[in-house]
């Protein structure tokens, strides 16, 4: 339409040209580019306008944002100078279902955790294994029932005064695009920035080998969002976030699975090295490898929602019961070769 249009106002242009003797040659261009200038101007006033209009939908977007109040809100006051989990943690009948979710997630769950103890928790997928450690990192609170530190209902702490006692590396762990040096430490803001608390906490995680190959080091960035960034693998960004877990001094220490996309081998490693890490300290991790759930002081079995048993690994195997059958299924390699129950480079059984 707009060429068409272009194209007749050419035609009248030159036709008013050759009646009107007044009209020179100079004139007609002059006017013909005018026409033009004006089109583009209008072109680009339309575009502005319609950029402006998709950024407006953007904006309203961080306004409702930001208006977001938290959802957890804190009815005590701070509890003392005293640092939390001196005792212990305990679910009693904690049943839980997301906002605007039906059906409920956690039916019923009651177990207590003491000071120091190491906790596995297996289950199916879906089981309701992360929901519960996100619970107890206070993420949500139950929707009846209580969850208790040291006696004290959760919901009358602030989260902030819990949630400091704890380093949390969940599945989905963030990979910041910046810098190794604050992919570190962010894991602890209070920390002054010193490469050697930095380092050690590589070292610990087994992030060293991943800084040694980058050139800048600790100032190496991560990602592609630079052009200057390196992209790294899975099973090296999540060393990374553990090292993030490492440089927290925390009491409690919460993993979901965070050695998924490490082999065998390597998970192995590095829960060994956690584990002496961890000595005197709280540890509840979610895990599916056989080598990794045996090392825990007890394991809490899920399914469905329920926690449907607990004891150590002899225990729960001599019971004959959901964990036996989970992993007499998922382990079959180990079965077949009791010698490689506890070595590491035997195949994934999950
Ligand atoms: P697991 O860790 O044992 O695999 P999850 O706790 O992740 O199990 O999930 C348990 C159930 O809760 C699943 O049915 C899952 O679909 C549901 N679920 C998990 N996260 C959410 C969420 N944010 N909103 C609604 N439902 C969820």
């Amino acid at each position: 339409l707009r060429v068409g249009l272009m194209f007749a106002f050419y035609v009248a242009v030159v036709a008013k040209t050759a009646r009107d003797p007044a009209m020179t040659i100079g004139a007609m261009i002059m006017v013909v580019q005018a026409m033009k200038l004006a089109c583009t101007a209008l072109a680009g006033v339309a575009r502005a306008a319609g950029s402006f209009y998709a950024d407006s939908l953007f904006f309203e977007d961080l306004v409702e944002f930001l208006k977001l109040q938290p959802t957890l809100q804190a009815t005590g006051t701070p509890v003392s100078a005293v640092p939390l989990l001196q005792q212990s943690v305990e679910f009693r009948s904690v049943s839980f279902a997301y906002p605007a979710a039906e059906s409920r997630v956690l039916e019923d769950v009651s177990f207590r955790i003491e000071s120091g103890e190491r906790i596995a928790v297996v289950g199916e997928n879906g089981a309701g294994k992360t929901t519960l450690v996100k619970l107890l990192a206070r993420l949500y609170d139950p929707c009846t029932g209580s969850i208790e530190v040291d006696g004290i209902d959760l919901r009358g702490i602030p989260p902030e005064e819990w949630q400091q006692n704890m380093a949390v590396i969940f599945q989905d762990f963030v990979r910041y695009h910046l810098s190794v040096r604050e992919n570190i430490a962010f894991g602890d803001l209070t920390k002054p920035d010193s490469d050697e608390a930095l380092l050690k906490a590589a070292r610990l995680s087994g992030a060293d080998r991943t800084l040694a190959a980058l050139p800048q080091g600790l100032d190496a960035k991560l990602g592609k969002e630079f052009s200057d960034g390196h992209e790294i693998s899975g099973g090296e960004w999540q060393k990374i976030a553990l090292a993030r877990a490492f440089l927290r001094d925390a009491r409690l220490l919460i993993l979901d699975e965070p050695t998924a996309s490490l082999d065998p081998k390597q998970e192995f490693e590095t829960f060994q090295r956690f584990g002496e890490l961890a000595q005197g300290k709280t540890v509840v991790f979610v895990s599916h490898r056989l080598s990794t759930v045996r090392t825990a002081d007890r394991i809490l079995v899920m399914d469905k929602g329920r926690l449907v048993e607990t004891g150590t690994h002899d225990e729960l195997m001599a019971a004959d019961g959901v964990y036996a059958a989970l992993f007499t299924r998922q382990a079959a390699g180990y079965q077949d070769h009791p010698a490689q129950h506890d070595n590491p480079s035997a195949s994934d059984p999950s």
